[in-house]
Parts: structure tokens; sequence; C-alpha cells
């Protein structure tokens, strides 16, 4: 990739969009769009459909009709394989184009987009496509006059509704597993986010999955994503999002099917530095890195920092510098490092959280407002705030901003305690040369990731999933299988 190449491609017109249903581009059944804005200035970007109830259901049907006529769940698994690989080859070939126009979406520096987006869109459907026939079913031990097969067999139909920070990586860990399993899929793109994964879905079908396997409805979550939820023929419901959408489509699933659900929602991950660890300017570095790429806007952010009390300033001011070195600006500069705030709404909240952690005792010691308004974009400064209590509204709820809530800690047992005192259970880091209390620490932190002398970075190889009120299930790696398959007992008289 180089700058040409990206400007050249930041200037072409977007054509809008419609559903993805049945093979065919189409309207919503009342012809309604939704302007997309751009992020990086404010500018009408194009409009996609604003689906309705009836869109769904529709995308819904397709999905079910190509489930049981057995187009793609009937086929052999090697003839799976081919397609999905020739999917992330085409993925590969489009990159640049898939990144570029996801940037000109949601706002995410291009440096980390073109890995972060196509390239681990890419590497996960890969990953499935070569998993996929390397998948046995299992005899059970049962006395001689039985045979007990277990069955893994598709599940259905697979609802996914994805968020807007990484539309092509989290689609990826849903589309991955689950069409490699031989389901078939309705997607339900973010609002402010929908472009790049809309692009990513055709280039499925150009890749020769069959119609119908895979459809998408774009438009509002509180009107398609609901009619995904209470729909009576979705078997799997698969999201990644806040904590309130997940918790509404439990009671969604309670009130319809039973359908099962499985939630990846927010953190408040904890990165942990202890005064022995093995690289100070490092881990400061990292931490910076850890809680401000894409605008804060990463669902694992360690964006509460937990410091060892006799090296609190020291660190604090080398995470400052770090911070203040890094280049905010438009997204589709190679040269920047934080990109735009994804909507206007997300930069206001960013801002009232600081104003939240001010009037609590915080101390802002660097950034706090927004930035670069001349551009009409969303920017904001990143942001630390130091003083931040156990109790602290910037402890114990998600941002989803470039804010980081510093806090001061005397041992381990203390480190713990403030690791695990809140709701969530996404990611953490320790920071240690000690072996062994970085395993005790590994033990003590209730997270689903812990990060040791690094921050970020698990590839497709690991299982992403929180504990608490951050989720259940997990996405990547083969235990991502689980979700998208149904046990079958044959017990079998000889
Ligand atoms: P959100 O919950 O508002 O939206 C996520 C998706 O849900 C969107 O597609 C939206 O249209 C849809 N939605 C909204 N209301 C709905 C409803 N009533 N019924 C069905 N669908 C509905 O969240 P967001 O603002 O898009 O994403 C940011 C949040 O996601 C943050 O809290 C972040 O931490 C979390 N997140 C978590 C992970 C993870 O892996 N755990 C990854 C990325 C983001």
């Amino acid at each position: 990739m180089n700058q040409d190449q990206i400007n050249a491609l930041r200037r072409m017109p977007v054509a809008p969009r419609g559903h993805l249903i049945d093979g065919k581009s189409v309207a919503a059944s009342d012809g309604a769009t939704l302007d997309v804005l751009s992020p990086i200035d404010g500018s009408v970007l194009t409009q996609i459909a604003r689906g309705t109830a009836a869109d769904m259901e529709a995308a819904i049907a397709s999905a079910r009709a190509s489930f049981e006529d057995g187009r793609w769940s009937g086929q052999p698994p090697a003839a799976r394989k081919k397609v999905l690989l020739k999917w992330a080859d085409l993925i590969d070939a489009n990159a640049l184009e898939l990144a570029v126009l996801g940037v000109r979406d949601n706002g995410t520096e291009i440096s980390m987009a073109i890995k972060a987006e196509p390239g681990s869109a890419a590497a996960t459907i890969r990953y499935y496509a070569e998993a996929l026939d390397k998948i046995y079913g299992e005899i059970a031990p049962t006395t001689s006059d039985i045979l007990g097969l277990i069955h893994k067999e598709p599940v259905g139909v697979v609802g996914a509704i994805i968020p807007w920070n990484f539309p092509l990586m989290i689609g990826a860990w849903k589309l991955g597993p689950a069409l490699a399993m031989g389901n078939s899929v309705v997607l339900k793109p973010a609002e402010t986010a929908s472009l790049s994964l809309m692009r990513m879905a055709e280039l499925a079908l150009e890749a020769g999955l069959p119609s119908g396997v895979l459809n998408a409805v774009t438009g509002e979550g509180a009107v398609v994503g609901e009619a995904m939820g209470l729909s009576m023929d979705v078997d799997v419901l698969v999201f990644t999002g806040s904590g309130g959408t997940g918790r509404r489509l439990m009671e969604y699933a309670a009130r319809s099917n039973m359908k099962r659900v499985y939630l990846e929602l927010g953190g408040k991950s904890p990165n942990i530095i202890f005064a022995d660890a093995p690289n100070l300017d490092e881990a400061a570095t990292v931490a910076a890195a850890g809680i401000f790429r894409n605008a804060g806007q990463v669902c694992v952010a360690g964006s509460r920092l937990l410091v060892e009390a006799p090296i609190h300033d020291d660190f604090v001011a080398a995470v400052v510098k770090a911070a203040e070195a890094m280049r905010v600006g438009d997204p589709l500069d190679m040269n920047t490092t934080i990109g735009a705030v994804n909507s206007e709404t997300q930069l206001a909240a960013n801002l009232g959280f600081v104003e939240t952690a001010k009037s609590e005792g915080g101390n802002v010691v660097t950034g706090g407002g927004r930035i670069l308004q001349d551009t009409g974009g969303y920017y904001m400064a990143p942001t630390i705030v130091t003083g931040v209590t156990r109790d602290a509204t910037l402890t114990q709820k998600e941002v989803f901003g470039p804010v980081l809530g510093v806090t001061s800690f005397e041992g381990e047992a203390e480190a713990v305690q403030l690791a695990n005192a809140t709701v969530y259970g996404l990611a953490g880091g320790v920071w240690t040369s000690n072996l062994s209390r970085a395993h005790r620490m590994i033990k003590a932190i209730r997270t689903g990731v812990v990060h040791v002398n690094t921050y970020g970075g698990p590839d497709v190889t690991v299982p992403l999933g929180g504990v608490g009120q951050s989720g259940n299930g997990h996405d990547k790696s083969l235990h991502a299988i689980e979700k998208y398959t149904n046990l079958k007992t044959a017990w079998i008289k000889l």
C-alpha cells in the first residue's frame, strides 16, 4: 500500500447499497435509506438501505430455504473448503479497496485497518476453511452390543449482529466458523459501518458461495436487529456490541424460539504495571497503544492502567509522553496513529465521561477535549486521567473511546482486588519480570484473556471471549466452532 493508492481510492464515489438477499442487491421494502456519514469530515458518503422487519424476514426465509435444500450444508467438506479459500483470496486481492472503504465509513486509522480488517478477515476465513475437513465425530465407549455415535451437525440459520469498530474482522470471526460448518447466515452490520462488510459479503458470492447462504440486511438495530432477535426461524444468534443490546437479545430469544445467544460484550480491562516490569519504557509505549489505537474503540482496550505506587509518577509521565507523540488526524494518512471517533454521538459520550471523571476528583493530565473540529470530523485527543478511585465511573463504566484512567496500587493483593472490581471480564495485562507472579496473576484475574509483558495482538489461533458481563462463548480458534454446531447422538443396538 502507498499513499497515492489510498488517495485514489478515497476519491472514488460510493454507490448506494441495498441489502443482499438471495444473492441479489435489493432496496428496503418501503424504499427508505439511511445517510452514511464519514467520521473523517462529517460528509455524506452514500446511502444504505434502511431495512424493515419484512426485509429481515425475507433474508431469514432465504437463509432457511438455502439450508434446507442442502445447496451449501449438503456439499462435501472439500467443496465448501474450496469456496471459502477462494473467498479469502478475493478478500486479500481487494484488501486495500475494502480497508479504505471501511475507514471512510468508520474512521479507523488505515495503518491499523489494513492489517486488522481485510488482513485479519482473510486469515480467519482461511483458518476455518482449512479446519473444516479435519473435524470428526466421535464413537462413545459403550458396551459391545451398542454403537454410540456423536455426530456434529450445523445448527441451521445463524443470525450475526456486528458492531462498527472492526466490521470485517469481527464479521469474519462469526462468518468463518458458521459457514465452514455448513450453516446459512443472515448478517446485520452496524448502521455506521456497513459498507466494507457488505462488500466482503458480495465477494463471498463471487467466490462461489451459493445464493441465499449468506444474506445481509442493513439498517437500524432497533428495527432489523430486533426482527432478527425475535425471529422464530433463527437457530443461533451471535453478537458483538454493547451490554445493553446483549441484554435485549437474551430477552428476544426468551420471547421467541429460545434460540441460543452468544454475546461478546464490552470490557474495562486492567493493564497492571509492577515496578519490576522488564522494560518500563516499552510498557509505557504499549500501554498507550493498547488504549489509544482506533481511538480506544477496541473491545479489549486496556482502559484502566493500574500502576504500582513507587513507579506511579514516572510511569504516568512516560505514558503521557507516548500518548502525546501519537498523531491524531486523517485516518487515511498512513502516518496517522489515531483516527476518528466513529460518530458524533460516540464523541459526545466520550467527552461526557471526561467531565464526570473531573467531577469525581480525577486529574486530566493530557488531552480531554475534541480537536480538529474545523475538519468537520470527529476527533478526540488521547486523554489520561489520574487519581481514579475503585468506585469511580472511569473504573466501572466502559467508555469505548480514547480515555485512560490511572489508579495507583501497593502490592499484588491490591492489584488483584482492583483488577476484579468491575462487572466486566474481557481482558487484562500484567507487566513483571517475576515468572511466579505472572502465573499467580494469570490465575487471579477474572478475564477471558491475560496478556503478559505485552498488550493486544492475539491471533486467530486462540479464543477470545469474556466472563461476567463481558459475555459468553468464544470467537476465534477451533473452540468457536462449537457455537455453530449441534451434537447429535445415534444409539445403535448391534
Ligand atoms: P451496539 O450494541 O449499539 O450495536 C452493535 C450492533 O447491535 C449494531 O449492529 C446495532 O445495529 C445492533 N443493535 C442495536 N440495537 C439493537 C437491538 N435492539 N436489537 C438488535 N440489534 C441491535 O454497540 P456498538 O455501539 O455498535 O459497539 C460498541 C460496543 O461493542 C462497545 O460496548 C464495545 O465494547 C463492544 N464490543 C465488544 C467486542 C467484544 O469482542 N467483546 C468487540 C467490539 C465491540
